[in-house]
């Protein structure tokens, strides 16, 4: 069998950086603004933007940049774009924290061939890739653009991986689940404590499709498939 893991908040932790971004954010914005406001046009900046920058922290930082300058009228001080800066700076540096068990559970579905499939920015992903320290214990890794059936169909041609031998393991169930099942491989839902919006709107999706409280779940459920 041939399982495949999204890294970003299915190997280690991620969300919850972008999520206290936002709240700092809003701070930054608040004499000109609610923070339901800024959070409502930041994620509109993102979703015109993300045709032109793709997903990822710069591509964050440069919507930031945008909101704050569109709801301030111009007024935003070059220190506060300093400080925005410094916000998409501390998501660029952070150290990786894997999640819980994740060498563990690695280690013990070791003998399947293993994937990682993680979209966003290619500098970036591959960066965290590599400090994460995981990448031996991958057959193939891809970093793509975007997470959608023409990006799996493309990438598992690729590597010549059958469709029916394919298992995706992801937090989000937009990039990591229905994609897959839409193509005829199979998904394991693992949910993180935080979803960005742009990943949450999909939970009515009719497919029978496991959800783990953790990766911890996961060895068993392989085997039970195998
Ligand atoms: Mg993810």
């Amino acid at each position: 069998m041939i399982v495949a893991f999204d890294a970003d908040d299915t190997l280690w932790h991620n969300e919850d950086q972008f999520d206290s971004t936002h709240r700092a954010f809003e701070a930054l914005l608040a004499p000109w603004a609610s923070a339901d406001a800024v959070d409502a046009r930041l994620y509109e900046t993102e979703m015109r933007n993300l045709a032109r920058y793709g997903y990822g922290a710069k591509s964050f930082m440069l919507s930031m940049t945008e909101t704050a300058i569109d709801l301030s009228d111009g007024e935003i001080s070059g220190a506060d774009i300093g400080r925005i800066i410094e916000l998409g700076h501390a998501i660029l540096d952070r150290p990786i924290e894997l999640l819980d068990d994740v060498v563990d559970v690695l280690d013990r579905i070791a003998h399947h061939t293993l994937m990682l499939i993680t979209k966003g920015d290619l500098y970036a992903q591959h960066a965290r890739i590599a400090e994460s320290g995981l990448a031996d214990r991958f057959w193939r890794i891809e970093v793509v653009g975007e997470k959608d059936v023409a990006t799996y169909a493309r990438v598992l041609d690729l590597h010549r991986v059958p469709i029916h031998e394919f298992v995706m393991v992801g937090n989000s169930l937009r990039s990591d689940v229905l994609p897959v099942i839409e193509l005829g491989g199979r998904a394991v839902h693992v949910p993180y404590h935080v979803t960005w919006t742009h990943e949450a709107h999909h939970n009515d999706h009719g497919h029978d499709v496991p959800v783990l409280d953790g990766l911890r779940d996961l060895p068993d459920l392989i085997e039970e498939w195998t």
